[in-house]
């Protein structure tokens, strides 16, 4: 028998198959999914191959497959599923299995790990300060050292295995760090269970409201029916949203099948899966989640592989997970721009959920307070059938939200952050013992640096971006590429000293709040503050367990936390995502002020919601005042297809980097031809821009430029863009990379 195998690698030229023998002594062990050493050409080593096809014969003289995985990690569907991603995505076949295979994989030792119980684990013994201490001292100045513990910090307890395929640094190397007593090498159990220390109270199914019964009905019948529908569950804050999943999951269990449960990252908290294990125990659930250890995540997968877990709770990749009975697939604040990779391979989680829904023919749940425009389009077209929950399923009232004008503000001389009713409203709580979250969306302390004398600003040397101010460590910080500089008390261009720090950020926000009110405590939740393990969690639990007075944060406070004494949020500015060069602005501000207007006031008492900004009238700000998304959307949509954006028309961005700009512009230059001849020959109805530089033109020393085309995103243009990459690409011989990204999440 004949296998026909991807080989692993990302070189667009081997995005084919290509023929092996399979010996006699491997027939019994060889599928389609099965993950293979070849030789391949003239390269000594084995190369790493996947089986995506057997065949009885082949028209080539072929080698034999050298070596094979004795465990299938991925099955024929999968192997299907990547080929349609690879197709629809614009990358390699391998790109795709990627994502598929258990976590830690791709390295040799896979089975060896299978096998032992007990294992050599690494872990810190120093904290961030101190080795940044050690750092910029000089005490530690081997690079491959400080690669090794700067990946401890954000990875604390790793498999030494893992941390030598990851960081690409000798054994050696964590040796002499465990000697200089920065890290501890220790022998680590295996069977690691990341709710170990858990016990959670059982709690059962609610009586759902008349709404909630509706909704549950509904899918329960496509369930009964074995159909593949899309349901938009579009429900207020708190309209009770998750008790419906809930009872849904409960059924496909009945059914002794699997649900997929996807949250966004954020969210993905241990509050979030307790409601989970309370209903239905921990011995049946499997979380895949990013900040657990590789080991954890390993665990985990192979709990739903081999069918032991049947509920499985997860991010965006959890699209992958190896369960083979699938039930329901549910995504929760489906609007969530983390469900859309920004990374090769470029998936929308959406797409992948509606394909497998259609294949096994079951249903899809989307979930919001403020649908996706797209979602709730493909709803009023018939296309996914929209539940609504209007109501908060306790019966807790909306919150009440007014609007600050930021330029009055400053007419009456107010050049503080905080405005006079905030001012007053903070006040209140505070003498109340009330919680206030207090929403910015940019962390650091000053937007950026300038000289009043010749007009210079602070720029990333990599990057062409203005370099944010953070006042801890009195340095600038390119939040791009993470290069720091001192700050500047003297203008490297003029010399003058009349440098002034503008805008505001997270870190400026607490100083100000704390001299506003010095008895207050506050905590702040930002990137700069969230980078260790849990450490997240551990802000949100200190927040609501010590009662802190007021918590100061970006984009993180905003999503699914449930705060029962938080009675006032302010934001402080809701234009910061308004002036964003991106057709989605409005619908980002709409979505943002309405999901941080939810968190308060979930309980007993009402809520109060001040909402600043220099644009008052904005209709997004307006409407979500009102807290009406249908009010919003009738507006939107319009805009929307007078423009001619999604979701009337698909944007695709084609991308091309390279530190070469004469390469970028002729290369773009050819693809834009190739488009432009295809367009007019065919008469296909597209819409194409030359090729520009993009907004940001520079990161990390590679020039950005970009080509837009507008419309209706579907196989005839995939096949345009697959031959152009094929015909351009083909003998590279430049150093562009060209990316293709439909509807990306930032248009920068
Ligand atoms: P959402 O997911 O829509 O934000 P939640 O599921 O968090 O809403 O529900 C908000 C609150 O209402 C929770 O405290 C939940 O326990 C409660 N709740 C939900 N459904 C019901 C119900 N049918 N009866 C009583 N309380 C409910
Ligand atoms: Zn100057
Ligand atoms: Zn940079």
């Amino acid at each position: 028998m004949i296998a026909e195998v991807i080989i692993n690698s990302n070189v667009k030229s081997l995005n084919k198959t290509f023929d092996y023998n399979i010996p006699i002594s491997m027939e019994e062990k060889i599928n389609i999914g099965s993950r293979v050493l070849v030789k391949f050409g003239n390269i000594k080593q084995l190369e790493e191959g996947f089986v995506v096809n057997i065949k009885e014969s082949s028209e080539f003289e072929v080698k034999d497959i050298a070596v094979v995985e004795e465990k299938d990690f991925i099955d024929k569907p999968k192997v299907e599923l990547a080929q349609w991603m690879a197709y629809r995505y614009f990358c390699n076949v391998s790109d795709c299995i990627k994502l598929m295979l258990p976590p830690g994989t791709g390295t040799k030792d896979l089975q060896k790990r299978v096998k032992e119980k007990s294992l050599n684990s690494v872990r810190l013994l120093k904290n961030s300060v101190e080795i940044d201490e050690d750092i910029e001292s000089k005490v530690l100045k081997s690079e491959k050292q400080i690669k090794v513990l700067k990946f401890l910090l954000d990875n604390d307890d790793v498999l030494i295995s893992d941390l030598e395929n990851i960081t690409e640094v000798s054994k050696a190397i964590i040796k002499t760090l465990e000697k200089n007593g920065y890290v501890e090498i220790y022998e680590k159990q295996i069977e690691r269970n990341p709710f170990l220390h858990k016990v959670v109270q059982k709690n059962a199914n609610l009586n759902l409201t008349d709404e909630q019964k509706y909704a549950y009905d509904m899918v329960e019948n496509a369930i009964d029916d074995c159909m593949n529908s899309e349901f938009l569950l579009y429900g207020v804050t708190g309209s009770g949203k998750t008790e419906v999943y809930l009872q849904l999951i409960q059924k496909v269990l009945n059914q002794g099948k699997t649900s997929l449960m996807l949250v966004p990252e954020i969210s993905l908290t241990p509050q979030t899966v307790d409601r989970f294990i309370a209903r239905f125990g921990q011995d049946k659930i499997a979380v895949l989640h990013s900040k657990l250890s590789i080991g954890e995540r390993y665990d985990q997968w192979y709990k739903i592989k081999t069918g032991k877990a049947k509920i499985v709770i997860g991010a965006r990749s959890a699209i992958f997970a190896p369960a083979n009975d699938l039930g329901i697939i549910i995504i929760d604040e489906e609007h969530d721009g983390s469900y859309k990779s920004e990374m090769s391979p470029r998936y929308n989680v959406k797409d992948i959920a509606r394909y497998i829904g259609k294949k096994y023919d079951i249903p899809v749940v989307y979930g919001s307070a403020t649908p996706d425009m797209d979602t709730y389009y493909k709803s009023q077209e018939g296309a996914i059938e929209l539940l609504e929950l209007t109501k908060r399923a306790n019966k807790s009232k909306l919150p009440k939200v007014e609007v600050v004008d930021l330029k009055q503000e400053l007419a009456n001389g107010n050049r503080s952050m905080i405005s006079g009713k905030l001012y007053t409203e903070l006040e209140k709580n505070i003498k109340e013992k009330k919680q206030t979250i207090l929403f910015l969306n940019r962390r650091g302390y000053s937007t950026f640096v300038m000289c009043r004398d010749c007009g210079y600003t602070a720029k990333c040397k990599n990057c062409n971006i203005t370099m944010t101010y953070h006042l801890r460590q009195n340095r600038l910080k390119c939040h791009y590429c993470g290069y720091e500089a001192k700050a500047i008390t003297i203008c490297p261009e003029c010399k003058s000293t009349n440098i002034r720090y503008f805008g505001t950020g997270t870190q400026k926000l607490e100083t100000e709040v704390n001299n506003l009110f010095p008895t207050a405590t506050t905590i702040r939740m930002d990137v700069d503050t969230v980078t260790k393990k849990n450490s997240h969690e551990e802000i949100l639990n200190r927040f609501k367990n010590e009662n802190i007075d007021i918590l100061i944060g970006t984009q993180m406070v905003v999503k699914g936390h449930h705060f029962p004494n938080v009675t006032l949020v302010g934001v402080i500015a809701a234009d910061s995502n308004l002036n964003m060069d991106d057709y989605r602005a409005s619908e980002k501000t709409f979505q943002i002020l309405t999901q941080v207007a939810g968190r308060a006031g979930r309980e007993k008492d009402e809520g109060r919601v001040i909402i600043q900004t220099y644009n008052p009238d904005n209709f997004s700000i307006e409407f979500s005042k009102k807290q009406d998304y249908k009010l919003f959307y009738n507006l939107e949509s319009k805009l929307r297809k007078e423009l001619k954006y999604p979701p009337f028309c698909d944007i695709i961005v084609l991308g091309f980097s390279s530190e070469n700009e004469d390469d970028i512009k002729r290369v773009s230059g050819m693809v834009h031809k190739y488009f432009k001849t295809k367009i007019e020959e065919d008469n296909i109805p597209i819409i194409l821009y030359k090729p520009v530089p993009a907004p940001i033109d520079k990161i990390k020393n590679k020039y950005r430029w970009r080509i837009i085309i507008k419309c209706k995103f579907g196989n005839n243009i995939i096949d345009i863009i697959n031959n152009c990459t094929k015909e351009v690409f083909q003998n590279k011989t430049n150093s562009v990379n060209m990316i293709v990204d439909v509807n990306p999440n930032s248009m920068m």
